[in-house]
Formats: C-alpha cells, structure tokens, sequence
C-alpha cells in the first residue's frame, strides 16, 4: 500500500498561490459559472498568484469544440483572464494512467464489472443532485490479476474507500466539512469502461502537476473534495486548500444548468448586458470578504 503523508496536507504558506478555472466544454457557460470564476480570478489575484485555464474535454461523447472556442470568448469577455493555458485534459491521458498504474499497484483500486451506468456518470463531475446510489462494493475481490472476462464486459476501475473513515476538510467559504466514507459515498469510479480516465482521478493528476494551491468551483463539488482528498492521500501528494463558492440558482430556486443552457453568459451578451452589469447585479455575499 502507498503510505499516507499526513504531514504534507496543508499547503505551504510558502507557496505562491496558483489557482484554475475549469470549465467543461458541454455547454454554454451561464452565470453560475461567470461568477465563481469571477470568485477564483479575485483569489488569484488578492494573493498575486497566477491561474490556469483547464478546458476538462474528457467526454468524447459531450465535449464539442463550439463551447471550448465559446468558453475561451466567454470568459475574456467577462473580465476573466488567465496566465496559462488553455491546458486540455484530452491531451494529458497519459499521465492520468500513470497515476491509475500506481494505484494499481498499490491495490488501492478495483477492477469492476458491475454496470453501464458508470460509462454514463463517471466522466462528469457530479454536481449536487447527480449523485447516483452508493456502489455496494460487490467487485473489492478483484485487485491484481484480471480475471475471465465476463463476456465482451470491459470492467471499470473503482477506487476502495475505506468505509471507517471521515474525510474532513476546512473550507475557506463554507468552513469545516466531514464526510463519513461509505455512507456519505462508497467506492467510486477513477477510469470508465469505455477506457476513458474519470473526472475524479483526472482532477487531482492535474491539480497537483499544475501546481494548484487553492480550488475555486461550486459547492456542489464538496462531495468530491471528500474523494479527491482520498486520493491525494493515496498517491501521497499535498492536498490543496479549498473554496466552494455557493450555488446560483434561478427564480425557482433550480440550480443553474449548463443542460438547461439557463442564462448563459451568450444570451446576456447578444442583449446587450455589460459584464460590468452584470457583476453588479449579482451577489457576493461571503465570496469576496478578505
Ligand atoms: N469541470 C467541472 C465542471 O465544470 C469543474 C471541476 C472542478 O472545478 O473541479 O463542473
């Protein structure tokens, strides 16, 4: 087994700051998206830290490159500027399998053969609400050694989540968070059947090369700060501070959606709206205090 660094779980105060924006190019990006951006870019900024576009295009079946280019436009016409990049997942499996092989090797994750469902769901970030039923664990056998294939079933890798364990986190907007592992979520997917690295596993290979030393996005990705923080630990490398900003939603209370292409960024431009407009009609509260 990999041995844990517990040592090394705080960032250095040391270290310059270096922050990213995200975006994943499946749809146009709405003002959800523009602000917590808005909310990553001041961080960065307060600190005279630099920031990296990542476009996270690993769906072949979602990603298009209409909404990386409209992405790209979007953003710089919001104000959002970058210091690196566009980096594009797509162009980094490699080293995605690099950190798969050594929790391979390290018996921390497991060949599963159990559904199709994870081709759909494992990709994407889960956002609150998407969250699916709690993998049950029947595959934990199957760590070395592949076994007959069953049928012409490709198996996905699960990673094994140690079910006495909370996962706990402080937060710099929504303070201390803590996660009981197996309840709050169970064993999840960090590379698809269809040969595709997941978004967990693909999140913290990239994070940690880039150097990233604060994670700005929604709060809807708390949950998986609890996963990623499990393979931090895992493949023994310094996890980074992190801030999730709170979730915009429209008049009806619904989370904003790329899916339902709600107040998309576009539609307010070809109104007519300014950015600047626009980030004053927005809220901040508790976003951009220190
Ligand atoms: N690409 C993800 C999304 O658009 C964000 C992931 C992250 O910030 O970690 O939902």
């Amino acid at each position: 087994m990999q041995g844990r660094v517990e040592s090394r779980e705080n960032a250095s105060p040391v270290a310059e700051y270096c922050g990213r924006i995200a975006p994943t190019p499946s749809g146009y990006l709405h003002l959800g998206h523009a602000r917590t951006f808005w909310v990553a870019q001041h961080r960065a900024q307060r600190k005279s830290g630099r920031m990296i576009l990542r476009i996270e295009d690993l769906d072949p079946n979602r990603s298009q490159s209409k909404f990386i280019q409209a992405a790209e436009e979007d953003l710089a016409w919001f104000g959002i500027h970058w210091d690196e990049g566009p980096v594009y997942q797509q162009d980094r499996t490699k080293r995605y399998r690099e950190a798969l092989d050594r929790l391979i090797e390290s018996e921390q994750v497991y060949r599963c053969y159990c559904s199709r469902k994870d081709i759909r769901d494992a990709v994407q970030a889960p956002h609150a609400g998407d969250e699916g039923p709690i993998y049950p664990g029947t595959c934990r056998g199957n760590v070395g050694e592949e076994r007959e294939p069953m049928g012409t079933r490709r198996p996905c890798w699960r990673f094994c989540v140690p079910n006495d364990q909370r996962v706990g986190f402080s937060d710099g907007c929504c303070g201390y968070r803590e996660f009981q592992c197996g309840s709050s979520f169970g064993d999840f997917v960090v590379w698809r059947q269809d040969d595709v690295p997941a978004y967990q596993l693909a999140v913290v290979v990239d994070d940690h090369e880039m150097g990233v030393t604060e994670v700005v996005r929604g709060q809807d990705l708390l949950l998986s700060t609890a996963r990623q923080i499990l393979l931090y630990r895992s493949l023994g490398w310094q996890v980074p501070q992190f801030f999730h900003c709170p979730l915009l939603t429209d008049e009806s209370g619904l989370r904003l959606s790329k899916r339902s292409e709600s107040l998309s960024l576009r539609d307010y431009r070809a109104k007519g709206c300014s950015p600047e407009a626009i980030r004053a009609d927005l809220d901040w509260s508790g976003m951009l205090d220190d």
